[in-house]
């Protein structure tokens, strides 16, 4: 079995989801699970939507038109495809017009149609083509708990729900089409996994269906050395282990979520980003398997627009519980951290999400002066065999000798090495390491697919 997610750019047309309908085709012997977003933009025009900065009804009509001529394009309009765009048309206008308070239970339910739609859509464009194909609802099979927006899976409850409701399907012969990024809860109500979530559907049913592989379908070649908007040259690598490909998707590489390898490498499931533009171009294999490729550094990323959050306080020096005591405040305020570096007297934090960064700093006060920096950005070098060079630090800051840095922290798992810098530096900072790691004139073609 093999699970084949397609992401919104791969579904964005009927030019692409007819070159998605011929991929799936050419697996077609694998017994393939395929889950797919939203055509893309479409899950942001959602949220518009739920936020009230579309009117409702122009909205709904808009979203109905879009789809309505991609089916028409594709020649798809049989009964069970009307059934579903009616269905979602219906939810949408109950949602949005009936209730009037804006929970995020409502949020879910209302951003969730975009998957809905598109799973819809590819399954009756397979039908068209002459395979058995159901649009099997997620809702069905990936339990979660019920923090709406950004819901956690239930394991448990949702390998039975395969049993139950996903492997009958593959048994009687047909090719299930599901919604990435959306579950339901435990009362049946809609949940989903949080923004860009359908990679980690993909790797959660992969994982509960012992699959031989996952392929995340996007419209990059795999995953590249470095963002190609700011690296043009960026070569896309061949093989990554799970850790290093792990470190990149929390710091900033945007083709995974960052969920998205656990259950993978819990199950030891290979995972494989693949260009479904170029399908016949090799991906990137993330793996558990060790592999023997020459090169230190694999790849760069960067996640812009961290606060960082300083707290010095004597009280520090040769105390112990006060760090308990400053990540306690953290944990009370539901923020993760991401960065963490320390002195004697002062511990620097980063953090993405600030929402209750006011709240945070206020209890910090009460025991520590308190330093907030907005418009960093972390850089996130990583590379299996990093630890065994000792002088990359030295080389690494060399080159950056001109720049402001502000944290620097060499991962636990000596895979990463971590800095911040401002978020003004990023282009200049990105682009010299890659010149560095990358472009200079030795053979890189182990590890990376050259042009
Ligand atoms: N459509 C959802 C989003 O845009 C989920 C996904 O694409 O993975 O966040
Ligand atoms: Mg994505």
């Amino acid at each position: 079995m093999v699970v084949m997610k397609f992401g919104g750019t791969s579904v964005k047309n009927p030019e692409a989801i007819r070159r998605v309908t011929g991929i799936i085709l050419s697996r077609k012997n694998q017994t393939p699970v395929v889950v797919v977003s939203a055509m893309s933009g479409i899950t942001n025009y959602l949220i518009s939507l739920f936020q009230g900065e579309i009117p409702a009804n122009e909205g709904i009509l808009k979203l109905k038109e879009l789809h309505r001529i991609t089916a028409d394009d594709l020649g798809i309009c049989d009964n069970k495809w009307e059934e579903s765009l009616s269905k979602a048309i219906e939810t949408l206008r109950l949602n949005l017009t009936d209730k009037k308070d804006k929970s995020t239970e409502l949020y879910d339910s209302i951003v969730s149609i975009g998957e809905y739609l598109s799973a819809n859509m590819i399954a009756a464009n397979l039908r068209k083509n002459g395979v058995s194909s159901v649009m099997t609802d997620a809702r069905n099979l990936i339990a979660t708990n019920s923090t709406f927006s950004n819901a956690a899976p239930d394991f448990e409850k949702s390998a039975e729900n395969i049993q139950k409701n996903l492997i009958p399907v593959l048994k009687n012969g047909y090719i299930p089409v599901l919604q990435g990024f959306v579950g339901a809860d435990k009362n049946g109500n809609t949940t989903t996994l949080g923004r860009g979530g359908s990679d980690y559907s993909a790797t959660i049913i992969g994982s509960l269906i012992n699959a031989e592989k996952v392929e995340i379908w996007s419209d990059v070649h795999g995953v590249l050395t470095a963002d190609p908007s700011v690296v043009p040259q960026a070569k896309s690598i061949k093989h990554m282990s799970f850790s290093e490909a792990s470190e990149l998707a929390y710091f900033g590489a945007k083709v995974l979520h960052p969920a998205t390898l656990l259950p993978a490498i819990e199950k030891d499931i290979p995972v494989e980003v693949l260009n479904s533009i170029h399908p016949e171009q090799e991906g990137t294999i993330i793996s558990g398997s060790p592999h023997s490729e020459a090169g230190l550094v694999k790849s760069i990323a960067y996640k812009e627009d961290v606060t960082v959050i300083t707290v010095t306080s004597t009280r520090m020096l040769m105390a112990y519980g006060f760090m308990a005591e400053i990540f306690n405040i953290f944990k009370k305020y539901k923020t993760p951290v991401d960065l963490v570096t320390t002195s004697e007297v002062s511990v620097s934090i980063t953090v993405d999400c600030t929402d209750n960064i006011k709240k945070i700093k206020n209890d910090l006060e009460k025991f520590a002066r308190v330093n907030i920096e907005k418009s960093k950005a972390i850089v996130c070098i990583v590379g299996d065999t990093l630890k065994s060079d000792h002088a990359i630090m030295g080389k690494i800051f060399g080159l950056l000798d001109d720049v402001p840095i502000h944290m620097v922290s060499q991962g636990s798992s000596e895979i990463n090495i971590s800095f911040v810098v401002d978020n003004c530096d990023i282009k200049k900072v990105v682009t010299t390491l890659h010149q560095y790691f990358f472009e200079r004139n030795f053979n890189r073609k182990m590890f990376v697919h050259v042009n």
